[in-house]
């Protein structure tokens, strides 16, 4: 049951951003049994385009998902991909879940879909929204506890033990926080549409890495795709401003399909890449997390999966409070040796993602022609050795 708060407070968890990370971070605290204020209004029509994206979620989120009671939903509203094809020139690597035993590699579900079902979950349970941006943030002493205050409104404040910082690339509560950060621009916009194929995609997702970017078809429901085409920002300019049926042609051009065999139905919509790093994701009293903390190249499908991972790994700090609860002591967690733990875990497993794909966006960049021979035996090397095949699925089915 939601309620409205208009007098000052204090809660165990503040979140900020009401978008998939922190709707999912503010819905897995209060199942641990912790006081949640949500600030932020309701997320309406996005201007980076993101509504009109297909996620591909990893297998690890269904933890997080069976906590928060929401696996039998995104099952019904997901399709689980079962294997994925790689193309680059004339080599292909076939990747399958049954060699890493496994039944599916990554389920695919639409933002609109995720942030539906977590919504209407929180909205069930007990929390306070404050459903404005908040303006001011700082680190109060009131009596013998340490508290974060934030101000939102005219001089309207709540005090906290922790800030969640889950408010995207652009995030307020990364500037407040004093951390140091950087960004840097691929210089690629990602396209992304919704298409509809004449034959069905049997669960298989398909990628490939050509002169003209990097394109990704995401199995959805049916013979419907989503496109996910990243490419240099030039290219993308003249290729969203083409006829439909120019931009399709081109598209079945460099994914080798016989003329007139797709269909958009949808806009096409269009977000700048950038890879957002921070040197730390803790602050005093203040976590960042999801695009807050870090964005990645969606090459790989991960930036989501990342801000997941960041919430599993706070699930640790809430059980913690959960225990304290059944044991009748108190359990601050915005404790700083807490929030310490939280940040050594997080920086290596975000920096070796970053690393990794960044790595690979490079490898694949259409203007390293000097190192044309070495992707080709790097395709060759996955497409016959096994044992690398294996290994790499592996990866990347791991919780970072
Ligand atoms: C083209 C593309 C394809 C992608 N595909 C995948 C994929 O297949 N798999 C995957 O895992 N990831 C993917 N990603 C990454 C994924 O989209 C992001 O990592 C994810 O959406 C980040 O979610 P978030 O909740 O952290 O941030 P956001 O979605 O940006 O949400 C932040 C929320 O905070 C709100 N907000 C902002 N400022 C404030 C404030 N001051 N106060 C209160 N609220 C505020 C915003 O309105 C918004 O609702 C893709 C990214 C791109 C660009």
């Amino acid at each position: 049951m939601r309620k409205n708060v208009d007098i000052q407070k204090s809660f165990d968890l503040a979140v900020v951003g009401c978008g998939i990370i922190g709707t999912l971070a503010a819905l897995l605290a209060v199942r641990k049994g912790l006081n949640v204020v949500l600030f932020g209004p309701k997320e309406g029509s996005r201007p980076d385009g993101a509504d009109s994206r297909a996620y591909a979620i990893s297998p690890q989120a269904d933890l997080l998902f069976n906590i928060c009671g929401l696996n039998r939903e995104i099952d019904r509203l997901s399709e689980k991909i079962t294997g994925m094809e790689i193309f680059h020139q004339q080599h292909m690597v076939d990747l399958n879940a049954r060699e890493v035993e496994r039944s599916y590699l990554a389920r695919i579900i639409t933002h609109h879909d995720l942030l539906n079902v977590c919504q209407e979950r929180l909205s069930s349970e007990e929390f306070e929204h404050i459903k404005v941006k908040p303006n001011k943030f700082e680190v109060s002493q009131i009596e013998n506890e340490q508290k974060a205050k934030i101000y939102y409104g005219q001089n309207s404040f709540i005090f906290a033990s922790l800030v969640l910082g889950a408010d995207g690339l652009n995030s307020w509560c990364r500037y407040v926080s004093g951390l140091d950060w950087g960004l840097k621009s691929y210089h690629q916009v990602a396209i992304v549409a919704t298409l509809e194929t004449p034959k069905p995609h049997k669960g298989i997702a398909r990628q490939w890495f050509t002169d003209k970017g990097i394109i990704a078809f995401l199995p959805m429901r049916d013979n419907i795709i989503s496109l996910v085409w990243s490419v240099k920002k030039e290219l993308a300019d003249s290729l969203i401003a083409s006829k439909p049926e120019e931009f399709l042609k081109e598209l079945e051009n460099l994914t080798s399909r016989e003329s007139t065999t797709l269909r958009l139905v949808s806009k096409l919509s269009s977000a700048s890449l950038a890879m957002l790093h921070t040197d730390a994701c803790a602050a005093e009293r203040l976590v960042l997390i999801g695009d807050a903390a870090h964005t990645v190249h969606p090459l790989a499908g991960f930036g989501l999966n990342l801000g997941i991972f960041d919430i599993l790994d706070l699930l640790h700090n809430f059980e913690r409070f959960e225990r304290g609860i059944k044991s009748g002591k108190s359990f601050d967690v915005g404790q700083k040796r807490y929030l310490s733990e939280y940040e050594r875990k997080r920086r290596n497993k975000v920096k070796f993602v970053q690393i990794g794909l960044d790595s690979i966006n490079w490898f694949f960049s259409p203007t390293k022609s000097s190192i044309s021979v070495y992707r080709k035996f790097g395709m060759l090397i996955f497409s016959r050795l096994n044992f690398f095949k294996k290994l790499a699925m592996k990866i990347a089915l791991s919780r970072f």
